[in-house]
């Protein structure tokens, strides 16, 4: 398999190199030159061996299935669930696909368990090491953190932007002091902190003299990783026959493999973006203009975003796979904040894509509706996409699986403030608030934090 970049300019890259390359150095992102078929599934397969063969053509040749499939079968035992990604049934036709069970009780963990590993098994062969720079909204830093620590190829460096996110997901992240791990809460929003991060990249300098490298959503491997589940519970709940998916969704990445997943051949009838208020693909699958607004902080915070990076993988194959009229819509959206791709361009998206927008107000109400129909208790991401299933489904016939993304101990305050039920969190994280936190408040400004980066590394 070779990867090419979006934009045309970038090398052609095997595996190995995309993973650590992280974004493209022509400002794309990578993705495989053609989508490959999926290969058959053992029957009675455990998650972790029908991840391995399904992931196999994407890490070929840089990884063989042995080696592979190990660092596999490690990334999936950390996981609380037999199953690790078990799907069931909530109401008539609508079951939850439940992605929390691995360390950091958030569907980030699927992806990058096994992409710390990727890391430390491609540096370790370079004799090599790397500085993984992350911004977050929430989640992403906690789960990055989790796939890093103590991982003597790496040192972690995370921005999060300060008071934006839940207490519980900010203790997950500053909690860890291990040496490799540096947390700073950034004045400013998540966007601030993205941009932050990919002003580090574009400074070639720089990126060389800390051998900089993203395990953000932005990077193939997750993507990679997450077309998995996708695949096996449509065949749990299919068994052959079409499903449709409803996602909750900020930076795109999580619906965009559920794109590749039917590219490849899962039979997928519809992918439902769920936004919350922050709805910049809902309106462009609405208008076909992709417009750029202030972010709205919410109840749902891993989904407050302003730009879905994730997006612009699923342009490339709208604009036929043309990089050069690709990078030119890139750049006038960057210039201008808006874009727009015309009609009959989005008729190819919106044949399979629907989306839904839900405000705080209604995704509270949803998280009510399903504990009151249901007795299953959401977090507010997942109650967003539970609540756009029902806006939008379009066949009732079809099963709706519905994306939990997040356990709803994780946002508490929200969860109570909906049915007066506080969720506790699971037993590996009970004493969570009683642990020390460590981390660094700085201006959202490039030169400090490249010398914050810098000071911090191990050389
Ligand atoms: C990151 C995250 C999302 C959004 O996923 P994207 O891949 O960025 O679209 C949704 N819910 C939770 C809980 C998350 O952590």
């Amino acid at each position: 398999m070779k990867y090419i970049s979006t934009r045309g300019e970038a090398p052609v890259l095997e595996f190995g190199d995309v993973l650590l390359a992280g974004m493209a150095t022509d400002g794309g992102l990578y993705v495989p030159d053609e989508w490959p078929a999926q290969p058959s599934l053992p029957v009675g397969a455990t998650y972790a061996e029908m991840a391995t063969a399904l992931m196999a053509p994407y890490v070929s040749p840089s990884l063989g299935e042995d080696v592979f499939g190990t660092m596999v079968a490690e990334a999936y035992a950390t996981f609380g669930h037999p199953d690790v990604c078990p799907v069931r049934e909530i109401d008539d036709g609508l079951f939850l696909l439940e992605l929390f069970w691995g360390p950091t009780i958030a569907f980030k963990d699927v992806a990058l368990q096994l992409v710390g590993r990727l890391f430390d098994h491609e540096l370790t062969a370079r004799g090599e090491r790397a500085t993984i720079v992350v911004a977050t909204s929430g989640d992403t830093g906690s789960a990055a953190i989790e796939a890093c620590r103590g991982r003597a190829s790496l040192d972690i460096v995370v921005l999060h932007p300060a008071g934006r996110v839940s207490d519980v997901q900010r203790k997950q992240m500053t909690t860890v002091h291990e040496p490799n791990v540096h947390n700073v809460a950034v004045d400013g929003t998540f966007d601030d902190c993205q941009d932050l991060v990919k002003a580090m990249f574009a400074d070639t300098a720089f990126r060389s003299d800390v051998r900089l490298s993203a395990m953000n959503s932005i990077n193939w491997a997750r993507v990679m990783a997450q077309v998995v589940y996708y695949v096996t519970a449509a065949r749990t709940v299919g068994a052959g026959d079409p499903v449709a998916y409803s996602v909750p969704t900020g930076n795109f990445g999580n619906v965009f493999a559920g794109w590749v997943a039917r590219r490849t051949g899962t039979p997928i009838s519809q992918l439902v973006v769920g936004s919350n208020s922050n709805d910049i693909l809902t309106r462009w699958l609405a208008t076909g203009v992709m417009e750029q607004t202030g972010v709205h902080p919410t109840i749902s915070p891993s989904m407050d975003i302003q730009v879905s990076s994730n997006a612009e993988r699923l342009l490339f194959e709208l604009y036929e796979r043309n990089p050069l009229v690709l990078a030119d819509r890139m750049t006038e959206f960057r210039a201008e904040g808006r874009v727009e791709t015309g009609d009959t361009r989005l008729a190819t998206v919106t044949e399979v894509f629907d989306g839904a927008s839900v405000d705080d107000d209604a995704t509270r109400a949803e998280i009510r509706r399903t504990h009151d129909r249901t007795g299953v208790v959401v977090d507010p991401h997942t109650a967003v996409g539970v609540a756009a299933a029902r806006a939008a489904r379009r066949d009732r016939d079809v099963p709706m699986v519905c994306l939990a993304t997040a356990h709803p101990a994780k946002f508490p305050d929200a969860v109570e403030a909906a049915i007066g039920i506080r969720p506790e969190l699971p037993a590996h994280l009970a004493d969570l608030f009683d642990r020390e936190e460590s981390y660094d408040n700085l201006p959202g400004d490039l030169a400090t934090l490249q010398a914050y980066v810098k000071a911090k590394i191990t050389s």
